[in-house]
């Protein structure tokens, strides 16, 4: 595969929308792999830093809310 940003051979690819990009053209960023309600009921999240990202995709900071589904 060849990078989404230019012709050279992809290194890796984007952990949030799957473009493949080369070691010139990936950024790297934090996110969460999971979430769960621990004990007394406080919600946690299981964090992982320096995850591939393309740096064109736009992972949003909050949900958004789909009330059509229900
Ligand atoms: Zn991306």
């Amino acid at each position: 595969m060849k990078c989404w940003s230019c012709e050279e051979d992809a290194r890796a690819v984007c952990t949030f929308c799957g473009r493949f990009v080369c070691k010139e053209h990936y950024k790297d960023m934090s996110t969460f792999i999971t979430m769960f309600v621990g004990a007394n009921n406080i919600p946690k999240g299981l964090a992982v830093a320096n995850v591939i990202w393309c740096g064109l995709c736009e992972p949003q900071p909050e949900p958004i809310s789909m009330p059509e589904l229900y």
